[in-house]
């Protein structure tokens, strides 16, 4: 017997109408380059997305085109989130720190048709623009503060005003297939060149309402929500979506995410939640610490941080200033949310010691997810200790990538996405996340998890950040090198950070050699760089 109920397709379209039928006095509010805040409605925005969908219609788009943005974090580009997809397009945000020839790359590869940029980002389309084959570029007046006449002197491409102008109001949404294609993603290209992953709106829809799960981010129209991730990585981490679902209040940083900006508007803005990888909430941290007086928050926060691991001691640090860290582990390929690092409830009256332990590791599945970690295709005893290659698979986890035949390998044959990060996990499918494969130490034979040592060398008073990577030794095969960032004014030798790690770490483990330095070299989204620094050290003279 087949249920009952209405066939519904899981769309965006829905939420967008959301947007004006009962979210419509919420509010979007977005920097400028100029450090300029503005602010409109969601009736606003619900017109202007609405406005595009019908214009990009009108000029041509056919269902399953792709549409590539080029914008930082403000609300033209969350009209393009919606107005894209709504009209059956395929939104496609370029990654705006890569490099031109990966740009031109990623831009061909997915076939985008037709380009919106940030008239502050005309550089960097300049920069990669003959290569690549984009039918018709519309600039957005985001940083130019003049008139519209002297805004059209400074670009020779058509304008997004203009093309919004095209519509007529007339409009209705087309009908979409719940499994169509809305948006697309490439990977950031950590450990490799970069690949497309191609999300349906089914997918972004149920990812959107994982988010609201109060064990997960809790998103909820209360909420005024810091977008901090890129909208270019892994969809603002699905933010946008389920900001527009919920009608939470929505604030877009455009390119100032410099630590003081970033406290400006949480301040200013009441900010309750906000995404970003562990580099901006150290940061972040370190300018509260340095000026606790200018920054009292008047509320508290909700700050959902993945990419790499949060080290415990940036989650015990910013609880003291009211901001709750959410450990979130995912990827590109998972849209991104997968697991979230909340403590159960038998945890409750565990030590503080021991609830900081957990909400550092990288926690349960959402529902839906489902995990499991394998070693030579069998299942590892779920005892939190022993290691193997994490899979995973759900509704919204790539089931490919796009025009990539070669990487079929990374779905083993019965379904589940290989994700190339070592885990341990428990009876509760709870995971520690050991290392990435490419980034683990390998040692006489030994693995040694580069993770560990970054985030307990981050507990060191003295230590702002560290990173440890695996360099070639001729006994050994690899050895971990540290290399450390002081913060300011502190000061510590590779000795006390040695005995320092020495209570928690075999003595083989421990890295053989601390460099201190200026900086970390960071990715395009903001993680450390360990390819980098692998290179720069691999000549490294062992004494
Ligand atoms: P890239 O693979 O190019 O870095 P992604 O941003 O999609 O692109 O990265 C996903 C990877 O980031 C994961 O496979 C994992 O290695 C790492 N990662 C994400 N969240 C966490 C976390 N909470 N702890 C440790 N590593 C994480």
């Amino acid at each position: 017997m087949l249920g009952q109920m209405m066939d519904f397709p899981l769309t965006l379209v829905p939420i967008l109408e959301r947007a004006r039928n009962v979210y419509s006095r919420s509010e979007v509010v977005w920097r400028r380059p100029d450090r300029g805040v503005e602010r409109y409605t969601f009736a606003d925005f619900y017109g202007r997305a609405r406005k595009l969908a019908e214009a990009l219609t009108r000029a041509g788009l056919k269902p399953g085109d792709r549409v590539a943005t080029l914008m930082w974090n403000h609300e033209t580009h969350l009209e393009a989130y919606f107005g894209i997809p709504c009209a059956g397009g395929v939104l496609h945000p370029l990654n705006l720190r890569l490099h031109p020839s990966e740009l031109a790359f990623i831009a061909n590869h997915a076939g985008d048709r037709f380009l919106i940029v940030d008239d502050a980002l005309l550089p960097c389309l300049e920069s990669f623009r003959k290569d690549a084959k984009f039918e018709r570029i519309f600039v957005v007046k985001y940083g130019c503060t003049g008139s519209d006449a002297e805004f059209r002197k400074i670009h020779k491409f058509e304008n997004y005003d203009d093309l919004l102008e095209t519509a007529s109001g007339d409009y209705q949404f087309p009908p979409i297939d719940e499994n169509s294609a809305a948006a697309m993603c490439y990977t950031s290209g950590t450990t490799g060149r970069p690949k497309g992953v191609v999300y349906s709106h089914r997918a972004l829809v149920l990812h959107s309402f994982a988010e609201t799960v109060a064990d997960a981010f809790g998103i909820n129209h209360q909420d005024t929500l810091l977008v901090v991730a890129p909208l270019f990585h892994a969809n603002g981490w699905g933010l946008p979506f389920t900001a527009v679902m919920t009608g939470a209040k929505m604030v877009f940083p455009g390119p100032h995410v410099d630590p003081e900006s970033l406290l400006e508007l949480i301040t200013t803005e009441r900010v309750t939640a906000s995404c970003g990888v562990p580099t901006v909430w150290i940061s972040v941290l370190a300018e509260l610490e340095k000026n606790p007086e200018k920054w009292k928050l008047a509320q508290t926060m909700r700050a959902p941080c993945g990419g790499t691991a949060p080290p415990e001691a940036l989650i015990r640090g910013l609880d003291r200033f009211g901001i709750h860290l959410i450990h979130l582990w995912g990827m590109t390929e998972t849209a991104p949310l997968a697991t979230t690092g909340g403590l159960h409830v038998h945890m409750m009256d565990w030590s503080e010691d021991e609830k900081y332990a957990v909400r550092a590791q990288q926690g349960i599945p959402a529902p839906f997810i489902e995990l499991r970690v394998t070693r030579e295709g069998k299942e590892v005893p779920r005892d939190g200790e022993t290691a193997g290659d994490l899979e995973v698979r759900g509704p919204w986890v790539a089931a490919s990538y796009y025009n990539m035949p070669e990487e079929a390998a990374r779905w083993t044959s019965d379904g589940w996405f290989r994700t190339g990060d070592v885990a341990a996990w428990d009876d509760s499918s709870r995971i520690r996340l050991v290392d990435r494969s490419k980034d683990l130490i390998k040692s006489g034979g030994e693995w040694i998890s580069s993770v560990d040592l970054e985030n307990a060398l981050m507990g060191h008073p003295a230590v702002r950040e560290a990173c440890v990577v695996g360099v070639p030794h001729p006994k050994w095969q690899e050895r971990p090198l540290a290399v450390v960032v002081l913060k300011e004014n502190a000061s510590a030798t590779q000795q006390e950070l040695r005995e320092f790690l020495g209570t928690k770490f075999a003595k083989w483990q421990l890295p053989d050699a601390f460099v201190f330095s200026d900086a970390i070299p960071r990715t395009s989204v903001g993680k450390f760089l360990k390819s980098k620094l692998r290179e720069e050290y691999a000549n490294w003279k062992w004494e």
